[in-house]
């Protein structure tokens, strides 16, 4: 099984998981010729893509969603918390519906959902497994629950929201009910809160491990950088980052 990040941050998400001919396309918060463009740089068109799976509605995640699967026959998986905020017109025949605590599979992948708090209708983010290896992927998420630790600990690839610093948030130049959202419990992850929850997880297995959706205003990748590796009492080299241009290149879980 492998992964790559077509992009993350505020302006847009996506990122595909690989395994044999099935491949998974976690949000699409970019239109249709970006979506394309940013496959193409991963080697892949966009009738590669096996299915959509969507964390919640906001737009960074789910802006590109509807028009992508419509214009390549692509169905979606998602909570019918988010599928409301499918346009009207949708075709149910594209639309899987998923329960927020009960796994699935999409061929070759298996899909474990995790509900997180965050300020969207039915939010989850999920893990990724072909039977053997475990990729876990949380963002947009405003506090850390036993739960989520639960689910990350013992995977072989983790990627983890490194919103902002909190300094930096609180400081720079946000108005004051966005730094209190976006810091709040149903906001983003902070730099130590990241750290903190990878200190809590069973890191037995962690192989790869890459701070994701940092804010361009209130974090840099440094820091990000210097948090995840304090969390896991590893060198800083080790650590990777998801950048909302260039997303991170493929690599093997
Ligand atoms: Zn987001
Ligand atoms: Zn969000």
């Amino acid at each position: 099984m492998r992964f790559t990040s077509l992009g993350s941050g505020s302006s847009g998400n996506g990122l595909v998981v690989e395994n044999g001919r099935t491949r998974v396309l976690m949000d699409c918060g970019f239109g249709l010729a970006e979506t394309k463009a940013r496959l193409e740089r991963a080697g892949l068109k966009p009738k590669d893509i096996t299915a959509i799976v969507v964390t919640h509605e906001h737009d960074d995640h789910m802006g590109g969603v509807a028009r992508f699967s419509l214009r390549y026959a692509i169905p979606v998986y998602l909570t019918r918390g988010t599928a409301q905020w499918l346009p009207e017109d949708f075709p149910a025949v594209l639309v899987r519906y998923i329960d927020s605590h009960t796994p699935f599979a999409v061929d070759e992948i298996r899909v474990d959902p995790i509900p997180v708090p965050h300020d969207a209708r039915e939010p989850v983010q999920y893990v990724f497994s072909d039977g053997a290896v475990r990729l876990g992927v949380v963002t947009d998420l405003g506090t850390v629950t036993q739960h989520v630790v639960e689910k990350l600990s013992g995977c072989e690839a983790l990627v983890i929201e490194c919103n902002h610093d909190l300094d930096m948030l609180m400081t720079g130049p946000y108005p004051d009910a966005l730094k209190r959202r976006v810091a709040g419990r149903f906001g983003h992850l902070s730099n130590a809160d990241a750290c903190h929850l990878v200190q809590a997880l069973d890191r037995g297995k962690l192989r790869h491990l890459i701070a994701a959706h940092l804010s361009q205003q209130n974090n840099t990748a440094a820091l990000a950088v210097e948090a995840l590796a304090r969390g896991a009492g590893c060198e800083r080299e080790w650590i990777g980052v998801a950048r909302q241009d260039e997303g991170f290149d493929w690599r093997d879980a």
